[in-house]
Formats: structure tokens, sequence, C-alpha cells
């Protein structure tokens, strides 16, 4: 397991302190070693300071009741204890009580839940709110190591759920099998090329969300003629510092290959310049463009709308789509700086994958058709909704890019999307990526001391550059490991078997 992968899977257990689980990975954490007492262990040596500041981070049990802001954890606990069935009475109690307990303590009330009910709680709380602040302290910390302990036994039942089994490939054989597969499907030459490149590209980084796990999406979408397999994306007429390309309902891998070199030269002459891509398609990551960019000595930025999948913050229907937003800054004789991230909690593709293997997603990830937190991927992908990374601000980032990807190129919006596409989830839409010359905008040097400034950053203790998981993957040598009925399934759709 990597320190993302472990931070990831228990950065929540000590809600919203992430630091929890950072720290045991960062001291040296046997895997196998009961991680309850180790939690607990850094939180009691960490100081009251940080103690203070992790019971504040808590949710608050009385003003959240029932409410979307609470993550999955805590509200699957309090609809466990009915607390999201509590009657206006009963809600106008514990507020009551909480305000009174935050003035007089300065931290909410928490009590672990599990095997009481809301008169139980009621009377808990108010026998503590009379505490003295040395002992309610102490208590307070008490429940939350209670509550971090029972959150641990089915994260750990989810880690140890069975992995499905993977086969090696290398990478021009998984290469050509991905273009025989599109070419049998109604894919060009040029159009099965562009994607295979960019979906094996995905897989040798270790990214399998966009990898050839897309694959049987594209052949459904270009077998129904949703994604023209021959499209021939043209430039379009626009401002000098624009290149506007029509995509021709194609993927837009095939309309870069005209856009970007475009792209690119329009920025060596202006020092900056926008790639507007429209009528396009684009079901990959993010990353490959911004990174061909910054290969050249720009910095980029891209982004895309899709489909109908996130709710915006405070709502419980499906608006904005995951929309991505990447970044690449380029660095001499280095990787460049490469961040690529969804607007939503995680990417659509990994809740499709848990789906496929048979395990739960991370708590705070979606909501289903009711809008209850869930962690069943099928609820949150069938009539639920994906939920913003960071509440409002992911959900502020997605609107950006709706506006950017609709707004500004002239394309789709997100919830408009969806009509035609027959559930398919291939994004029928825009793509905005600006281009900029560090050195004709900052001057001579700028990229220099840029360049220093990403040194400095990276040689903190614990700090990793985004992008390096990937370039470190890429300069593995051996195959790539694919998961073994997604490899037949390929095989199928080539003629193969
Ligand atoms: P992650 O949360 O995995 O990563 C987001 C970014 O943070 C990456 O740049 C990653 O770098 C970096 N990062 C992760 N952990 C650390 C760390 N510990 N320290 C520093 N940096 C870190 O990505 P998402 O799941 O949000 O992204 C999903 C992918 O899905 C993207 O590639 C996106 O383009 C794609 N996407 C595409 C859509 C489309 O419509 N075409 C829709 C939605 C998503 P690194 O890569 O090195 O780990």
């Amino acid at each position: 397991m990597t320190r993302d992968e472990f931070v990831t899977r228990y950065g929540a257990i000590y809600e919203h302190s992430p630091w929890v689980a950072e720290r045991a990975w960062d001291g040296g954490i046997a895997l196998d070693e009961a991680l309850a007492p180790v939690f607990r262990r850094i939180v009691e040596r960490a100081g009251t300071e940080a103690q203070l500041a992790l019971l504040r981070a808590h949710p608050d049990l009385a003003n959240r009741l029932g409410a979307r802001s609470l993550t999955a954890h805590s509200a699957n606990e309090q609809s466990g204890a009915g607390l999201d069935q509590c009657t206006e009475e009963e809600f106008a109690a514990f507020q009551a009580l909480n305000t009174r307990y935050v003035v007089r303590f300065g931290f909410p009330f928490i009590i672990a839940v599990k095997g009481l009910d809301r008169a139980a709680i009621l009377r808990a709380f108010r026998a503590r709110v009379d505490g003295t602040p040395e002992a309610e302290f102490r208590t307070a910390l008490d429940e939350v190591h209670k509550i971090a302990a029972l959150r641990l036994a089915p994260a750990d039942a989810d880690a140890d759920a069975e992995k499905p089994a993977r086969r090696p490939i290398d990478h021009a054989a998984l290469h050509a099998l991905v273009v025989a597969v599109l070419r049998r499907h109604r894919a060009d030459e040029t159009n099965a090329l562009a994607v295979a490149d960019t979906v094996c590209a995905a897989e040798r980084d270790d990214t399998e969300a966009h990898g050839v796990f897309r694959i049987p999406g594209y052949v459904e979408a270009m077998k129904t003629g949703l994604t023209n397999g021959s499209a021939r994306p043209r430039l379009l007429e626009g401002p000098k510092a624009v290149v506007v390309v029509d995509g021709d309902h194609g993927v837009t891998p095939t309309a870069y290959r005209i856009g970007l070199p475009a792209l690119a030269e329009r920025t060596a002459a202006l020092g900056a310049a926008v790639l507007a891509v429209r009528n396009s398609q684009h079901f990959a990551a993010l990353w490959p463009e911004v990174e061909w960019l910054a290969a050249r000595g720009f910095a980029a930025l891209a982004c895309t709308a899709n489909l109908p999948y996130l709710a915006p913050f405070g709502a419980t229907r499906p608006v904005f789509g995951t929309n991505p937003l990447a970044f690449a800054y380029p660095r001499d004789g280095g990787d460049p700086v490469v961040i690529d991230l969804a607007s939503s909690a995680i990417a659509r593709g990994e809740i499709q994958i848990a789906a496929r293997d048979g395990r739960r997603v991370p708590p705070g990830v979606g909501i289903d058709a009711e809008g209850r937190p869930t962690r069943d991927p099928a609820a949150i992908l069938s009539g639920g909704a994906q939920l913003p990374f960071g509440g409002h601000k992911g959900s502020a980032i997605a609107l950006m890019v709706e506006l950017l990807s609709g707004g500004v190129v002239g394309d789709l919006f997100s919830d408009l999307a969806a009509v035609g596409t027959e559930g398919s989830g291939m994004p029928p839409g825009g793509v905005f990526l600006l281009a900029l010359d560090p050195e004709a905008i900052g001057g001579p040097g700028t990229r220099a001391r840029a360049d220093a400034f990403i040194d400095r950053l990276a040689a903190m203790p614990g700090v990793r550059l985004p992008g390096a998981r990937r370039h470190a993957k890429r300069r593995e040598a051996g195959p790539i490991m694919v998961q073994a009925a997604l490899l037949e399934t390929l095989r199928g759709l080539a003629g193969e078997t």
C-alpha cells in the first residue's frame, strides 16, 4: 500500500483530521498492526492544541442533524441512531444544548452513537453540558477515539476485500489490441490510434480509471454512431489568440492532433493562446494535453464539462459534470509539475471500478436517489449523484469549468449534455485549454525562478509534487497489469476469442 492509499483509506477516521493517518504512515506503521491504538497514541501525543483543533473540526452534532454537510461516516451514524428522524422539539433541544455546550467548552458535543437512541443521546448531552471543562475535554476526546475505533472495523474489512485477478501484457501488445478493437467497431486508423495512445498512456501511468477500462464505452458509442469513428476535425476561424477546432463529433484526442500543434505555434508567437474544442467527446484524463504543452516549455490549464453526475453543494440532484481541471508547469531537465483533478470527491471511473469489483467507495463520495449519503457505488451511479471534493469549494470549481467549457468555448453545459447520449457515458461537449509562455510573460529567468521554488517545495519533508506518482510509474520497466476479465473482453471485442 502507498502512503496516498493509506491516507485515503484512513484519513476520514478522525473526521476532518487526516493528519492522524498521515502521521501514522510517516511514523512507519506496520500494516498488520492494529490501527486503533496507533491512532489513539498519535492523538494523545500531539498535545493539547492539536487535540483541541481535532475536537473543533469534528462535525457539530446539533446544528447539522440529518444535513448533507456531514461526511458519510457521521451521516450513517446519525441515521443509525435515528437522529435524522428528530422531531422539531428534539431538534430544538439539541440545538439549544449545543449552543450552551460550545460556549462553555469551545468545541461541539461529540458522542459515539452506536447502540444509543435519540433519548439516550439527549440524556447524555444534558448530563455532560454541566461538566467541568477539564473533564469534558477528556470525555470528548475519549468519544472521538471510540468513534474512530468503530469506523476502523468496516474500513479494514473493505481493505481485505478480494482483489480481481490481473494479467501482464506489454505496452505495445496492449496498444495493438486496442487499435484492433476500435478498428473492428467503426473507427478508422487515425481515430483508433488517437484513442489507443491516450488509454495506453493512462495504463502505463497507473491511472486505471482512464485506461483500457474505457474501451467498451468507446466501442458502444462508436457502434451506436454517437461517436464519429472517422471524425475529421477542422480548424475554424477565431480571434488571433484563439485556436478553434470543430471535433466533428469524434473523440478529443483526434481533435488534439490538429489543435495542440496550432495552439503551441500561437502561444510561441503571442505569449498566450487558447484552444477551444467544440463538438468533441472527452472521455479521458486531462493530463496528456497539459503535459504535451509543458514538454514544449508552456504552462497550461485545461478543463472540460461532461454529463450531469455531480450534485452542486447544498443540492441532492446532479447538475454539474465531474468537471476536471488540469494544470502543468514545465521544468528544465525534469518532469513537469502536473495537477489533474476531478471536481468530484473521486473520479466517476473509480466508482465504476468499485462497482465492478464489488467494493464500497470511501465515505463522502456520493448520495443515493433519495439524497442520502451512501458508500454503495451502484446507488451513486444509478439515480444518485456524486459529491464535489471540499464541499462548496469543489462545487465552485465545477461551476467555473462549466462556464469555461460551456460559457466561453460555446459548447454544452453538463445539465443538458445527456440529451441524446442514451446513458452511454460518452460526454459530448467542449474543451477549454489555455497555454502560457512564462518567459514571454514574466521575462527572462521566470522559469528558472519557478524551478528553484519547485525544488524548495519538493525538498520539504512530507511533500510530493503532483504528477510525480505517475511519472515514477512511467519509468518502471515491465508489463502492464490489466484485470484478467477486461483483457478477455477486449480480446472478444477484437474478434480474437
Ligand atoms: P486524484 O485525486 O488522484 O489526484 C489529483 C491530483 O493530485 C493529481 O495531480 C495527483 O498527482 C495529485 N496528488 C494526489 N495525491 C497527492 C499527494 N499526496 N501530494 C501531492 N499531489 C497529490 O485525481 P482525481 O481522481 O480527482 O482525478 C481523476 C482523473 O479523472 C483526472 O485525470 C481527470 O482528468 C479525469 N477526469 C476526466 C473527466 C472527463 O470528463 N474527461 C471527468 C472527470 C475526471 P498524481 O497523478 O501524481 O497522483
